[in-house]
């Protein structure tokens, strides 16, 4: 079965071209400059014409399924995979998790068995490790070396659920140096934070507002920062902050790569868009849909701005979602009178490719850029490149034919997520996915569904490519 994704100009993360796309069954075989065309006959034509062929989407950072706070993600593999097609991603990378206690490979069994026969789009893992012990340590090397798992996210926020003190973060990194894995922080003071927020239901402040104000930016930048220097200890073990949102954080962070560390950031677009007064300040419970850590920030300080700029100059390498929906009824309302009881999670897989298209649109980035951290760093991060977040000879046939001349309405309506509201309902992009290929597969076309559960991959992956 041949397909040619026809006059489309092809982008990059080094530029853009007209180009047929050619490709034989799940691979891309060739890219065509329009003129040689006529000499080919390929079974289906896409016409792309004044639209741009990208690769699919990559979102490194989901969570489908995932229990927290007495109850679990709305969305399954299922049916957030399925979403995540519509939106122009066709490759999670989803957390699996070691409770604390848990054998690690028990806890990786867990989320093979939940994802396993479910999944649209192709898909991966990295560990959480909930309990960093000498078992947890050996388990790393074997899922390194045979499981395909090649990153660990550990967390510096939430006592007694994921939280790792340094000692245990740090004989993590030196694990994780040895075998070349990466080290993915949730880089806030949790302890502090516990403070904060008992003080603050104490004084009866327990509107959803709150959960901000109880997370300020000088704990995630201080988090952050101490992470920095314990994998500097751990002889520059590579590190990646996840859902970045401060401008603090990001000073660290841009201090530690200028002197040349292998120091690395997400930012999600919740951040980019979305602010602890407008959203998460909303009138009564209404905040409760934007509770998520780390928080929304001011809109009257300069985060935003700064994520943007961070972006622009790579400080910030990837756009994630850190996807984790929680519905309104009986799951965000466990937290009625209590923010500390609301399930921490916004959804959005459906919704990146065309919420950083819009930053294309707006003139905060390139399309090169666009791409880039929407696809090929998210695959060259974490060892999925080339066969995935490229549009080249070779790689996978993972496409999307973007329409930067038909618009896009997100709302509770016509999303796709399991969610009974929309973090950005009422938002409309300039931009509109179009066809999305998944391995030569026509998987969506003109918001038709047509690809099926079941037809996903897992993923082993290799290491990073950044790191030597
Ligand atoms: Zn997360």
């Amino acid at each position: 079965m041949s397909l040619l994704v026809k006059g489309g100009t092809v982008v990059g993360p080094t530029g853009t071209q007209v180009a047929d796309v050619l490709v034989e069954g799940e691979k891309i075989v060739a890219l065509l400059d329009p003129s040689f065309s006529p000499a080919i006959s390929p079974d289906e034509v896409i016409d792309a014409a004044g639209k741009y062929v990208i690769p699919g989407g990559i979102d490194a950072h989901t969570h489908m399924e995932m229990p927290f706070g007495g109850t679990s993600a709305s969305d399954t593999f299922d049916t957030g995979t399925r979403a995540a097609a519509h939106g122009g991603t066709t490759t999670i990378i989803d957390f699996a998790i070691q409770r604390t206690g848990e054998v690690v490979q028990d806890g990786l069994a867990a989320w093979h068995a939940k994802s396993e026969g479910n999944c649209h789009i192709d898909y991966a893992f990295h560990m959480i490790l909930g309990g960093v012990d000498t078992d947890a340590l050996k388990a790393m090397d074997q899922l390194v070396a045979d499981e395909g798992i090649t990153s660990f996210k550990l967390f510096m926020a939430y006592p007694g659920v994921f939280y790792s003190d340094d000692g245990q973060i740090l004989r993590a990194m030196q694990t994780a140096r040895d075998n070349g894995a990466m080290i993915m922080m949730h880089a806030e003071n949790g302890i502090a934070i516990d403070v904060l927020v008992q003080q603050a239901v104490a004084r009866g402040e327990t509107d959803p507002i709150y959960h901000g104000i109880t997370r300020p930016a000088a704990l995630e930048a201080e988090a952050t920062n101490r992470a920095i220097a314990l994998a500097e200890v751990a002889r520059d073990c590579p590190l990646y902050i996840v859902h970045l949102s401060a401008s603090q954080a990001l000073e660290r962070v841009a201090e530690a790569r200028d002197k040349g560390r292998n120091v690395f950031a997400e930012t999600c677009p919740q951040y980019l868009y979305l602010t602890l007064e407008d959203q998460l300040g909303a009138p009564g419970f209404e905040g409760a849909k934007w509770v998520c850590s780390t928080p929304l920030r001011s809109k009257h300080e300069s985060h935003a701005k700064d994520l943007w700029k961070g972006l622009r100059s790579n400080d910030l390498a990837i756009v994630s979602t850190d996807h984790c929906p929680f519905c309104m009824k009986d799951q965000k309302e466990l937290g009625l009178g209590d923010f500390s009881k609301i399930p921490n999670g916004i959804g959005g897989v459906e919704h990146r490719v065309d919420l950083i298209y819009q930053g294309v649109v707006d003139g905060q980035l390139s399309l090169e850029r666009w791409v880039e951290t929407i696809a090929t760093t998210p695959a060259r991060m974490f060892g999925l490149y080339p066969q995935k977040g490229i549009v080249a000879p070779g790689s996978d046939a993972d496409l999307v034919v973007y329409d930067p001349n038909a618009t896009t309405r997100i709302g509770v309506e016509t999303h796709h997520m399991n969610m009974d509201y929309s973090a950005y309902e009422g938002v409309e992009i300039q931009g509109r996915v179009g066809t999305v290929i998944s391995r030569g597969e026509v998987i969506v076309a003109d918001g038709n569904y047509h690809g099926r559960k079941g037809r996903g991959k897992f993923l082993k992956r290799g290491l990073s490519s950044y790191l030597v």
